[in-house]
């Protein structure tokens, strides 16, 4: 029986663009990326460009389209078809879920947002409440603000170590605070779930307070840490120092905190007596 030979028409430039896209550049049956690619015509007749019968097919699996004999050997066109079908969908639905990345990622469970748009006076730097991200622009910066940005910028993520109290949370603050004026979002582990990080949409520095209680998780995060998805570790005095950490003692945090209110004494006085006033 002899094949009368199809007349080959050339798929449109914005038909195989489309087909291309829709199955993200990769062979619909062995799925691996990278390798060179072809638009094939399902039923085998090259003038029949409608998109139900292109599929995109690696040269190997477009070879098995074409054997000949050999029970089971071939890739039928219904196979094809169905491999076709469900890879659409596997891109579909991963592009779906890209793009709602940001979403999704608000909503996680483990990491809370964190904004610096409610700034705070001095005031509660001095009573000395809970110093969190509405005191990064009140409060001086410690010595190792700058030490522990180089390392950040070098390793991706650094080990922010000190005495309680020592004002080193407030320093992770601080660091993401300049960071988010570059665009970074801000994230904080709350202590719940397996943390991954993620930065699929926009660069993000995630902040890891009390690692010492989390040194799993601190592990896990800084192993996937990268440029456009930083980590800082905050433990209390609790491990040995290395040189991918920065370490604060409570007595440089009060030098410099001194040394800072005696150079704004004149706004902190008022704050003081308004404060003893109370007490
Ligand atoms: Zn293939």
């Amino acid at each position: 029986m002899k094949k009368t030979k199809k007349q080959r028409i050339p798929i449109p430039i914005e038909l195989s663009d489309e087909v291309l896209k829709l199955s993200d550049r990769t062979c619909c049956v062995c799925r691996e990326k990278g390798k060179d690619v072809q638009i094939h015509h399902i039923d085998e007749n090259p003038s029949n460009n409608s998109i139900e019968n292109l599929a995109v097919l690696c040269l190997q699996c477009h070879n098995d389209t074409q054997v000949t004999g050999g029970f089971g050997k071939k890739l039928t066109s219904g196979q094809v078809i169905k491999y076709k079908n469900e890879w659409l969908k596997i891109v579909k639905d991963r592009n779906d879920n890209l793009a709602k990345g940001i979403q999704s990622l608000d909503k996680q469970q483990c990491w809370d947002d964190i904004n610096f748009d409610n700034q705070q006076g001095i005031e509660g730097a001095i009573l000395g409440v809970g110093l969190n991200q509405n005191y990064v622009e009140a409060c001086p910066k410690l010595n190792i603000f700058q030490d522990a940005i180089n390392c950040l910028e070098l390793l991706n993520y650094v080990n922010i170590i000190g005495e309680s109290g020592s004002g080193k949370s407030l320093t992770a603050f601080q660091i993401a605070y300049e960071y988010s004026k570059k665009g970074y979002k801000v994230y904080k582990y709350n202590g719940k779930d397996n943390p991954t990080l993620y930065s699929e949409l926009s660069p993000a520095i995630y902040i890891l307070d009390n690692a010492h209680l989390y040194k799993n998780v601190a592990n896990t995060i800084q192993q996937q840490a990268k440029k456009e998805c930083k980590v800082i570790c905050v433990f209390t005095d609790v491990i040995n120092s290395n040189e991918n950490s920065v370490r604060i003692t409570s007595k440089q945090s009060v030098n410099i905190l001194y040394e800072y209110y005696t150079q704004n004494a004149e706004q902190i006085i008022p704050i003081v007596k308004k404060i003893n006033k109370k007490v």
